[in-house]
């Protein structure tokens, strides 16, 4: 199966959590308001439904910490 994934740069990353409003179905602060993904990975799979709002996210991301990768 293809699809998207979100990668998160932690180095740019301040943990606002902006990403986190717009895609909670994928993402969920973490104590300190660092986006984690639901599924524990690393690079959360975006599921097809939720693709608009995950560009969303990324567009919204003050520090363009967010980008949408090809499966
Ligand atoms: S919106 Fe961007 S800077 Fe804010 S928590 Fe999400 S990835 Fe980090």
């Amino acid at each position: 199966m293809t699809g998207q994934r979100l990668h998160i740069d932690w180095t740019a990353c301040d943990g606002r959590g902006t990403c986190t409003e717009l895609l909670e179905e994928v993402l969920v602060e973490d104590d300190w308001g660092f986006p984690m993904a639901r599924d524990g990975s690393a690079r959360p799979l975006v599921p097809e439904a939720l693709e608009r709002a995950a560009r969303q996210a990324v567009d919204r991301c003050p520090l363009l910490a967010l980008r949408l990768v090809r499966d």
